[in-house]
């Protein structure tokens, strides 16, 4: 299907133009951008290249009227996000995308979300695909990893402590107030909103657990489900002290129930969740400091006793949930989704 302003113009606009001066900077790790059938990336000696891709799907993934410019950055912010969670320094992005019509200040809007935060990580545009078709945005980011540093979801070993970064659930109750599953006055919203709409990726974490963390991940599914990727893949257990989930103040408003559920189960929070060390206790604190971002122990690697992984969840009594109570934070949950 053919789109009405060129193809070849459409790029040169909305996003060569971008990608060009971005280009111009000092960064040796681009051998060639956008214009010929590859880019071509060159990682510095002694690196591996990290590659990632994320599909974002309109009405799976987003509202159809969702603001074009938080659009461009969440797509972005999503995939750089999972660089951060290997420990992997951006290097370039390519942009495949398809368009069911040609709108000038959709796309103006859209490049610019997507360039702000381009920007942010120096992070440049290297080519992409672009095609007339229902609304779909897939993003696929290079980052480089010094050889044998990347953080995998595999390295966790029974005595290590879980730690996440930033606050959980924000996302979600986000989410659940725009879907008037309960309410919020404006004021709370607003404070909030820039967690579903505009998540950070926690680049300079990741960069800076490397050789600290023994395994990680970004959390897109909630904590809980996101956390048995860890456990399944390292094959150990976990216990989780429920009220250590670091929670923003509006999430503290709600009933316990839901500050449980939406800080454990929520999705869409994109913070770093990982496991170290006791011993690294202290470079931790020091890290956390030094980002100005909150990073929370909110739980233990424990061994594996079964052939599944499993996760103890403890009230703030130190008590140990139910299986009936820990079913109904999960049920709740899935009631929602
Ligand atoms: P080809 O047909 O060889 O795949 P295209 O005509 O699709 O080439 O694309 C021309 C150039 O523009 C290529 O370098 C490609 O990477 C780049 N490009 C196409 N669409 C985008 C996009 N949405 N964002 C960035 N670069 C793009
Ligand atoms: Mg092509």
């Amino acid at each position: 299907m053919q789109l009405p302003l060129g193809e070849f113009e459409l790029i040169q606009r909305f996003f060569k133009t971008g990608s060009e001066a971005m280009l111009s900077s000092d960064d040796q790790s681009i051998m060639l951008g956008i214009g010929d059938d590859c880019a071509l990336l060159k990682p510095n000696p002694g690196e591996e290249i990290a590659i990632t891709s994320d599909m974002l799907v309109e009405g799976r993934h987003f509202f159809a009227d969702a603001n074009p410019e938080w659009l461009g950055r969440k797509a972005l912010a999503v995939n750089l996000s999972d660089l951060a969670a290997m420990g992997a320094r951006p290097l370039g992005f390519t942009l495949s995308i398809a368009l069911p019509q040609v709108n000038s200040n959709w796309l103006e809007a859209f490049s610019k979300g997507l360039f702000a935060l381009a920007q942010e990580y120096s992070c440049p545009l290297i080519g992409g695909d672009t095609t007339a078709g229902p609304l779909n945005i897939c993003i696929a980011a290079f980052g480089s990893i010094p050889h044998g540093k990347a953080i995998k979801r595999s390295g966790a070993i029974a005595g290590d402590e879980i730690w996440v970064s930033g606050s959980v659930g924000d996302a979600r109750l986000t989410l659940a107030a725009l879907r008037h599953e309960l309410s919020l006055s404006s004021t709370d919203l607003q404070a909030i909103e820039i967690h579903m709409h505009q998540p950070t990726p926690r680049i300079d974490l990741g960069m800076h657990l490397r050789g600290i963390a023994t395994a990680a991940l970004d959390i897109s599914d909630g904590l809980l489900g996101d956390l048995k990727h860890i456990l399944k893949q390292s094959k150990v257990d976990a216990q989780i002290f429920l009220d250590h989930l670091p929670k923003s103040a509006t999430l503290q408003q709600q009933s316990e129930a839901v500050q449980n559920q939406f800080a454990a189960c929520g999705g869409d929070d994109y913070e770093i969740c990982f496991t170290a060390s006791p011993d690294k206790r202290s470079v931790i604190s020091d890290i956390s400091k030094k980002l100005r971002l909150a990073i929370t122990h909110i739980g233990n690697i424990k061994t594996m006793q079964f052939s599944e992984p499993i996760i103890q969840l403890l009230d703030k009594n130190g008590k140990e949930l139910s299986a009936t109570e820990t079913a109904n934070l999960l049920k709740s949950f899935d009631h929602f989704a």
